[in-house]
């Protein structure tokens, strides 16, 4: 047995290993979904476009990248699949042509400055972008999203821009705080009754270690990393 074929067996192991986790999760958003089934976003971030492929090849298409340049590299790598791209990590300005080019959704609009970026940088031959405005939910100095005080106006200033569609609202909770969730879901219907659209229907919220509890919150889109490919390094 050479070292190739010990690499290719372990690597082998790990990918079913995979698609039972992936198979298990599926299974199990479906027993906890109340109402409508929630999209799952496969957080593949850190993870190859091998293992990225094996979901694909499950029937999987939506998946969460956090660094743009690994990001760009796999969805070079798989472009002549039907995959959605969604961008969940923070932005700086001189990041967004490249991801108004790359990607299906933003998760991670906190700022004005970004989105009209993103609106202009956006190619008129692609749809809109796909867009949720990040919420400070738990009121942390140190996290990002905006500001519950700031929310409405991004909210308006977001729906003027002619190359995104603001889908609706996404978190990161801090595991510290309590009722992040069910705060989250009020604000959402709140905002929802006033924006009066359609299109304004995505609650993104809810990780590996808390997704049960984002669904019994209203989450329509959860973003799921370690339990389907294990810890990260
Ligand atoms: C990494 C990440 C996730 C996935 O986290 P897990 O705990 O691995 O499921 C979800 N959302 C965002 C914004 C992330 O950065």
């Amino acid at each position: 047995m050479g070292l190739l074929s010990n690499i290719q067996r372990m690597m082998g192991l790990c990918m079913s290993e995979l698609l039972k986790n992936y198979r298990n999760l599926n299974q199990k958003i479906e027993r906890a979904a109340t109402s409508q089934m929630p999209t799952l976003v496969a957080v593949s971030k850190t993870q190859s476009s091998d293992a990225i492929q094996v979901l694909i090849d499950a029937g999987h298409r939506d998946f969460g990248e956090n660094y743009l340049q690994e990001a760009m590299d796999k969805i070079a790598e798989l472009k002549d699949q039907k995959l959605i791209w969604h961008y969940i990590g923070s932005i700086q300005r001189n990041k967004t042509r490249d991801i108004a080019a790359h990607f299906d959704w933003v998760h991670t609009i906190e700022r004005s400055i970004i989105a009209e970026r993103l609106s202009k940088q956006r190619d008129e031959d692609l749809s809109p972008l796909n867009v949720c405005i990040q919420v400070n939910i738990d009121d942390q100095d140190s996290k990002s999203g905006v500001d519950q005080s700031e929310l409405e106006r991004l909210i308006d200033e977001v729906l003027e821009l002619p190359n995104l569609t603001l889908r609706g609202l996404m978190c990161i909770t801090d595991p510290e705080a309590t009722g992040s969730f069910e705060r989250m879901q009020a604000l959402f219907r709140e905002q929802q009754a006033r924006v009066d659209k359609a299109d304004f229907d995505t609650l993104s919220m809810g990780m590996s270690a808390d997704w049960r509890e984002a669904l019994e919150h209203g989450a329509t889109m959860i973003r799921v990393g370690s339990s389907l490919f294990g810890a990260r390094d």
